[in-house]
């Protein structure tokens, strides 16, 4: 964790700041960067929000969506938002190549960059790092900040909102362990300043289009496989069942969470032919830590129980390759 002090200073007259997150943004990372982005608003600073690729559906209804910037749609003004900055927060990610190319345009640029994340293991990039792996989410962190800055009379609806969606998320739902007492007492806090969490709930599960549900009932019944010896479930999807029900960014979240429903399973793995290659997503119960699964096999990472990676074989030979992978981890998967 760097001293706020400096940071303070620093923020304490206006600036140009550039706010960003990794592609393909979850509850979490929309969540801490638009919260970000009404605090720094109200210390009169010039804030943008850029994201490396579009939201998905499920946040579209978010407070400030409308003012974010899409990198892959309007490459030249973020490059010149980027080129402008004095100061980028980076929030909810902890190596730049998790966004893309826009991650070498940051790279390059000699703002002064501040890290906010819970990730494992980040690259040394940040000029100030606020970064605990115990928290449950970025947005954790973020409500962390803002109150480390003195600044806890500043927290409104908007930021609060914002931040109880990245907390809901990243925890599916306070769920998982790192869902400390700490979380709860900045829930009830988010609470008290008049969010509307039923509806956030709402808006963020409950918002499936019927063809959606139908996919994840599809991809339940046709394209799920169970490996009882290794405790593990695996959703493995082609581009063909992708075109067929009209799959979109985001349409697929969540989806990896299904398995672990098994009483038994410990880990659970989605397989995706996205157009740039395959993308996995992992998620496990107890100690099974998927973040060195990923990290040492799929050139990714995330945390102990959710993480992600990729792969340049096809969809299933990225499968074959995963359980010759599991097979002489069997015990860890069987405590
Ligand atoms: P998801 O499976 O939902 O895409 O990601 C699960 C967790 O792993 C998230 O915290 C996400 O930020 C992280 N993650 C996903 N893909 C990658 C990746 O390719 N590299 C790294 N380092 N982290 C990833
Ligand atoms: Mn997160």
């Amino acid at each position: 964790m760097s001293d706020i002090k400096e940071l303070k200073e620093l923020l304490s007259v206006p600036h140009k700041i550039v706010i960003t997150t990794h592609q393909r943004p979850d509850g979490d990372a929309m969540g801490s960067s638009l919260a970000l982005y009404h605090y720094l608003k109200q210390n009169n600073h010039d804030t943008t929000v850029i994201l490396p690729t579009e939201y998905p559906a499920f946040l579209g209804w978010m407070p400030g969506n409308a003012s974010v910037v899409i990198y892959e749609k309007e490459p030249k003004k973020c490059a010149l938002l980027v080129e402008e900055s004095e100061i980028i927060f980076c929030a909810d990610f902890n190596k730049l190549d998790r966004l893309d190319e826009l991650g070498k345009i940051i790279e390059a640029s000699p703002s002064v960059k501040v890290l906010i994340d819970h990730h494992l293991e980040p690259n040394d990039f940040a000029t100030f790092s606020f970064w605990s792996t115990l928290a449950c989410s970025t947005a954790e962190l973020v409500f962390d900040f803002i109150i480390r800055m003195g600044d806890r009379k500043l927290l409104n609806k908007e930021i609060a909102t914002c931040i109880y969606t990245g907390i809901l998320t990243d925890t599916d739902r306070f769920r998982i362990p790192t869902t400390s007492p700490i979380v709860h007492r900045i829930a009830a806090e988010l609470l008290e300043l008049g969010i509307n969490h039923t509806m956030i709930y709402e808006e963020v599960y409950e918002t499936f289009t019927e063809n959606r549900l139908r996919f994840f009932g599809f991809c339940i019944r046709e394209k799920m496989q169970i490996n009882k010896d290794l405790k593990t479930g695996i959703i493995s999807l082609e581009t063909e069942d992708l075109k067929r029900f009209y799959i979109q960014t985001g349409d697929t979240e969540g989806l990896v969470n299904y398995p672990l429903w098994i009483k038994g399973i410990r880990l659970s793995v989605l397989i995706i032919q996205r157009p740039d290659g395959v993308k996995l997503s992992f998620r496990s119960k107890g100690d099974f830590d998927v973040n060195e699964l990923a990290n040492k096999n799929f050139r990714g990472g995330g945390h102990r129980n959710a993480a992600g990676g990729k792969s340049m074989l096809s969809v299933a030979e990225t499968r074959e390759q995963l359980i010759s992978i599991l097979a002489p981890l069997k015990k860890q998967l069987n405590p």
